[in-house]
């Protein structure tokens, strides 16, 4: 089991909530066919992602999506092995900037724009975990309230 964390530069215009909606789809569905689990954490200028699953998996995985014309300048973070999976029920979670989770940026030490070359990978994996956990509590009270 190996973790691949890699950043990118956003190419998408236009409605971008749209072009990671369709990211997600695809990815979702080729992961899981893979057993490949992460997390995608997206700024609008950045891409962060998080890889895990066989290590020629992730890496074939890694060099389709370089390719891909939506983003430029991907970057490998880390690839390092893994005891145990950190996103195991995720095959492919999105995780969106957006003004209600500014805090938890802020508490990685995030507070303008972000600076994917500047950051260390277990900062990346510290944030989508906690990124991940806000997701989720918002998800249980949206199903509370119905
Ligand atoms: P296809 O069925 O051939 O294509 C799927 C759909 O995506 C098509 O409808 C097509 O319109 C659209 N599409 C494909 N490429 C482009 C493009 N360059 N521009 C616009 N639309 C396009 N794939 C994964 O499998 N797992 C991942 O975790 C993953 N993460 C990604 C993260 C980022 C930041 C980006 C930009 C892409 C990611 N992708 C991921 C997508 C990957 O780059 C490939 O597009 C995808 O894996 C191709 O799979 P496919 O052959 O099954 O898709």
């Amino acid at each position: 089991m190996h973790q691949l964390i890699y950043f990118s530069r956003n190419t998408m215009s236009g409605d971008l909530l749209k072009g990671l909606k369709e990211i997600l789809g695809v990815s979702q569905r080729n992961n899981q066919r893979d057993g490949v689990t992460g997390s995608l954490i997206f700024d609008k200028v950045w891409f962060l992602q998080i890889l895990e699953g066989n290590l020629e998996i992730i890496q074939a995985t890694y060099k389709r999506i370089e390719k891909d014309s939506r983003h430029r300048e991907a970057t490998v973070m880390t690839v390092r092995p893994l005891i145990q999976r950190q996103f195991p029920d995720w095959g492919m979670g999105g995780l969106l900037r957006s003004p209600d989770v500014q805090e938890i940026f802020l508490s990685h030490g995030i507070g303008g724009e972000m600076d994917p070359r500047k950051l260390h990978a277990a900062t990346v994996v510290d944030l989508a975990l906690d990124l991940k956990a806000f997701d989720q509590r918002k998800r249980s009270d949206i199903c509370k309230a119905s």
